[in-house]
């Protein structure tokens, strides 16, 4: 963790000279002062120093687990180290044992306290190496169980040495370094203190300063005062006591402001993760809602209602649900009218009711075309003294034109008596605008049915009032025709009678016309009645053939039949209409000494009729056309055959309307084969067979 700025450089430097300095100074005020101490200060500044020890301890282990970094692991660990031997000292220099056990203890105090610095200053040299082994990108220099169970060996091992060797004296009166065993760690504490000064971190990290301001300290106080300390107790002798204790408390300033500065970062970053992590929960949820509700409004344009009316009420409902607003409403717009197409509401609303566009929050989207929504009505410029807004109490709006054809014709809209805490979001406008677009769509698709619907209506209309019109003038005309050719009038020329007779083919031919228009329009407009009954299959092909007989042999065509025994349940007439059609047209087109063979066989549950020529056959590409209403083959059929093109047509009526199938096969020059089949109705008595 790193400290901004440099303005702080000079004032540190000054800060290592200023304590330089003032160390000196106390170092030149008490060397030859004469004061004496006693062994309770002595304890006292050892059990202050350990404790520091270990504080300091505790402090940068805490600084390591939080987030690993070697140096502070081997400053924890050497602090450990250190506070234990500090401890053994704290006993070595204390008569108190040696009151109740005779020892030799106090006369290895000195060493005890040369092992303590010792091992700290070796700590602090490690902790440097291992800082920059990990600047350059090794991982971990040490383990935590490395540093512990070193730490724990060297303590032991030096408490052994100590306890068991015969250690030399620790004075030498005689030099200027009286106790010269302190410089060995002095020397370790000023070779750490120029390792960190080189290394430059002070400038700017926080902890760093704090450490070199210790090592400053701590240095100077074992060369200048422990090493040149001439008697226990004297004034250098506590001096250096002192300075041990201020070296480290200015350590533990700098690792607690280091677990400071790194604990307000954890927290920062915490604080930031947390706010990313509830706005991806936030955005998450608004998703997962959005695709369901695509889901659920794609299931509705799925689904088959009755009506629009259904449909639309479905929709409004979902999106009541999803964006949790008790009102929904599909208006229509035309010029400053506001009428409601659907609505879902607990104001009494209904489908058809009509406003001013001025009065409703929809004037917004209609005049600016894009989805609009309101939060706070009560706090809004426009609306919140508006007249809608007192009347309905309506708080939160959410609208989007809705387009058909590339015109907005209408609005979609939501809202609700009650303050949304949130206001609506992003996504709920993406919603309205994607729902408005498929309303436009159902209603684009509900206008053509409409359209189409009423087409179908004015042009069956059209018919039927054309064929009754006709129909009744031409049956007149008929009638006279008969009479003239019939003499009535008496005896008319040849030329006369053959006129007269023209004009009574020309005038059947339109009755048979306006006959099969009236048909095929009464069966597809369902007026056409069906009385069925039960009907022996060989009784319908003879009585068939024996009307079509007279044309037949007109035309020079053998009409053969092959029938089963069976009965089925139909209508007679529209049978005998179905085989007069297929019959007629098979003739037709049969050359004068062909047959045409009509059959009747049960197979299963239905009975299949089939009516074959050997005529000219129908191309594969016409198979369905003929089928279609005024479809011919050949265009000159009409005139030359006197079709009118709907007598297949009306086959496919009667037989589906009877539930059955009608299809054909033919080969081009070798004839035609109509087939069809009548099912049995379940229930329907099929009666016996005749013979
Ligand atoms: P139309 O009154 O003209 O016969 P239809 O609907 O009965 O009207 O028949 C449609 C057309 O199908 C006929 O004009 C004819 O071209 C063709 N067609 C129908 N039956 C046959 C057949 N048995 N052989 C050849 N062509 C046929």
């Amino acid at each position: 963790v790193e400290e901004r700025g440099t303005r702080s450089t000079q004032v540190r430097i000054l800060a290592y000279l200023g304590t330089a300095g003032a160390i000196l100074l106390w170092w030149l005020s008490v060397r030859d002062s004469s004061w004496r101490g006693n062994e309770q200060m002595h304890v006292l500044a050892e059990s202050v120093s350990c404790t520091l020890a270990l504080t300091c301890a505790a402090v940068a282990l805490i600084r390591f687990f939080t987030r690993r970094r070697a140096e502070f692991l081997l400053i924890g660990a050497g602090f450990i180290g250190t506070g234990v031997l500090e401890i053994i000292h704290l006993v070595a220099s204390s008569t108190l044992i040696d009151l109740h056990y005779a020892s030799t203890l106090s006369e290895i105090s000195p060493w005890t306290f040369f092992a303590a610095r010792l091992f700290l200053a070796g700590a602090l040299c490690l902790s440097l190496v291992a800082s920059r082994a990990e600047m350059r990108g090794q991982r971990k220099p040490f383990t935590p169980a490395q540093a512990f169970i070193g730490t724990a060996l060297f303590t032991l091992a030096v408490f052994v040495t100590i306890a068991q060797l015969n250690l030399p004296p620790a004075y030498y009166q005689d030099l200027f370094f009286s106790r010269p065993g302190e410089l060995l760690p002095g020397g370790l504490f000023a070779l750490a203190l120029a390792g960190y000064l080189v290394r430059g971190r002070w400038r700017h990290d926080v902890f760093e300063h704090w450490l070199v301001l210790s090592l400053i300290a701590v240095t100077m106080g074992q060369v200048f005062f422990m090493a040149q300390s001439k008697t226990l107790y004297g004034p250098l002798f506590f001096s250096g006591h002192l300075i041990k204790v201020v070296g480290y408390i200015a350590l533990l300033v700098g690792l607690f402001s280091n677990v400071y500065l790194v604990f307000r970062e954890v927290g920062k970053r915490a604080a930031e993760l947390r706010r990313s992590n509830e706005d991806l929960e936030k955005k998450t949820a608004a998703l997962t809602r959005f695709g369901q509700t695509l889901q659920e409004l794609q299931r509705i344009t799925m689904t088959s209602y009755d009506s629009y009316d259904e449909l639309f009420a479905d929709y409004l409902n979902t999106g009541c649900d999803v964006l949790d607003l008790e009102i929904g409403i599909i208006s229509q717009v035309q010029g400053s009218n506001y009428r409601l197409r659907a609505v879902r509401s607990n104001m009494g609303w209904q489908p058809g009711d009509e406003f001013d566009l001025d009065d409703v929050f929809c004037a917004e989207v209609i005049t600016r075309e894009t989805t609009v929504s309101i939060d706070k009505v009560s706090e809004h410029p426009k609306w919140s003294d508006h007249q809608t807004r007192i009347d309905t109490g309506l708080e939160s709006y959410i609208g989007a034109p809705i387009y058909e054809n590339r015109e907005v014709t209408g609005t979609l809209c939501f809202s609700t008596t009650e303050m949304r805490p949130g206001g609506f979001d992003a996504s709920e406008r993406d919603l309205v605008t994607a729902m408005a677009q498929t309303v436009g769509r159902l209603l684009e698709r509900e206008r053509a049915e409409i359209e189409r619907a009423e087409l179908e209506r004015m042009k069956d209309e059209f018919l039927s009032i054309v064929s009754h019109e006709l129909r009744t003038p031409l049956t007149s005309i008929r009638g006279s025709l008969g009479l003239l050719a019939g003499g009535v009038l008496g005896e008319l020329p040849e030329r006369g009678q053959r006129m007269i007779e023209i004009a009574s083919t020309n005038t059947d031919r339109l009755v048979r016309l306006i006959n099969d228009i009236l048909d095929i329009e009464k069966m597809q407009s369902g007026r056409l009645e069906m009385n069925r009954e039960v009907l022996s299959a060989a009784e319908v092909v003879n009585d068939a053939l024996e009307l079509m007989q007279a044309m037949a042999r007109d035309a020079g065509v053998v009409l053969a039949a092959a029938t089963e025994d069976t009965s089925f349940f139909a209508d007679r007439d529209r049978m005998q209409q179905t085989f007069s059609n297929l019959i007629s047209n098979a003739v037709k087109f049969s050359e004068p000494g062909k047959e045409v063979h009509v059959s009747a066989r049960r197979e299963d549950d239905e009975v299949i009729f089939s009516v074959a020529d050997s005529g000219r056959g129908i191309p594969e590409d016409k198979l369905d056309l003929v089928f279609e209403r005024f479809q011919q083959v050949d265009s000159s059929d009409a005139r030359d055959k006197g079709g009118t093109g709907l007598g297949l047509p009306i086959c496919k009526e009667i037989v589906e309307r009877h539930g059955g199938r009608i299809w054909l096969e033919s080969a081009l020059g070798r004839g035609t084969t109509f087939f069809f089949t009548i099912p049995d109705v379940p229930g329907a008595p099929r009666g016996e067979t005749v013979t």
